[in-house]
């Protein structure tokens, strides 16, 4: 019989990705997502949406309780840092009392469960590059705050029903599917500025990197720490800068538009790389989309986007 996964947040960028790759591996996918930032339309047709908030844990324990799932990969989440600073009660509301309730109905149903954390924006910018996994986190923002709770509940969870949960630290992802108008993923909002044939704004003067990992290589990651019991970077180890990204973007369109540099926002930070030694051991993961193809990739996904939208 075929393997049943939960994906929260499923209709949002990296969840579609994740619950489109589960079904062509012929899993049975019921999708949990609020649709607050996600989008009915990114679930695979093959896969099940419930419009859950996982805030509400009754709703969320009847959905589990249903489906009784094999596998959780838990991605739902107040995702933006600069929300995190607008509203830090909410963000803690989704990020930390959400990840319990995912918690406990995954116990119940005795599955594994997979957390998508973030590298970028837990460690800060004292720590050394590229980061390994025991670094002290020292978050800038409550979404690196709220994140680092959530960890801790995992991984407190894991230790107590002895059912092993994975914490994926995630890097800067980028790839098709990727809102060009939201306040984070500059490779998508770029590409979108491109397209219109808009000046970007580079916060920072363009000079803060990240470590950049194509969204393909995070699904493949997910999956591989699925029943693993630990907490794994998942990035490239390899740190560019804003600018670098701008410039790579505007020769693959073969366009050229001055960028209007401006200051950091608060709670961004300067700096962030990742060391993924333990992914690659433990996991026996590569990431395998160099930033150049994955560049292209995300642009031309995008355009074919826009121009289907125009049409
Ligand atoms: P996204 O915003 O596209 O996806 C998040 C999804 O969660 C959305 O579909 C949204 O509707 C849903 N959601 C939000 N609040 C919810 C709630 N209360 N109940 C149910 N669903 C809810 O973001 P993403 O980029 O796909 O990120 C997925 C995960 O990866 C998040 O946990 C995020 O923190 C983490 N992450 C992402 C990145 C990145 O670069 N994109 C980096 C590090 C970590």
């Amino acid at each position: 019989m075929s393997k049943t996964a939960i994906v929260t947040g499923g209709a949002g960028f990296i969840g579609s990705h994740l619950a489109e790759a589960l079904v062509t591996a012929g899993q049975r996918v019921t999708v949990v997502d609020d649709l607050s930032s996600g989008s009915a339309d990114r679930v695979p047709g093959e896969a099940e949406l419930r419009v859950v908030d996982i805030v509400d844990a009754p709703a969320l324990r009847a959905v589990f309780d249903e489906v009784e799932p094999d596998s959780v990969y838990h991605l739902a989440a107040q995702a933006s840092v600069v929300a995190s600073v607008a509203d830090p009660g909410r963000d803690c509301d989704v990020n930390v009392r959400g990840t319990l309730n995912v918690l406990e109905a995954a116990k119940t149903a005795e599955a594994p469960v997979v957390f998508t954390s973030t590298g970028g924006a837990l460690y800060g910018d004292a720590a050394p590059r590229p980061t390994p996994e025991d670094r002290i986190p020292a978050p800038l923002s409550p979404y690196g705050a709220s994140k680092w709770a959530a960890e801790a509940y995992v991984r407190t969870w894991s230790l107590s029903s002895g059912i092993p949960d994975a914490v994926c630290r995630l890097g800067n992802v980028y790839g098709p599917g990727q809102s060009p108008h939201g306040e984070a993923g500059v490779v998508a909002i770029f590409s979108g500025h491109i397209l219109e044939g808009r000046a970007p704004k580079l916060y920072g003067h363009g000079r803060p990197t990240r470590d950049y990992i194509y969204v393909g290589d995070v699904v493949d990651a997910l999956l591989a720490a699925c029943g693993k019991d630990g907490v794994y970077n998942i990035a490239t180890g390899v740190e560019t800068d804003v600018l670098t990204i701008w410039r790579r973007l505007s020769e693959t369109a073969g366009v050229e538009i001055e960028p209007e540099l401006a200051d950091l926002r608060p709670g961004e930070l300067e700096h962030s790389c990742l060391d993924i030694t333990r992914a690659r051991t433990e996991l026996g993961w590569e990431p395998r989309v160099g930033i150049d193809e994955g560049l292209a990739l995300t642009y031309r996904a995008l355009a074919e986007e826009l121009g289907r939208a125009q049409s």
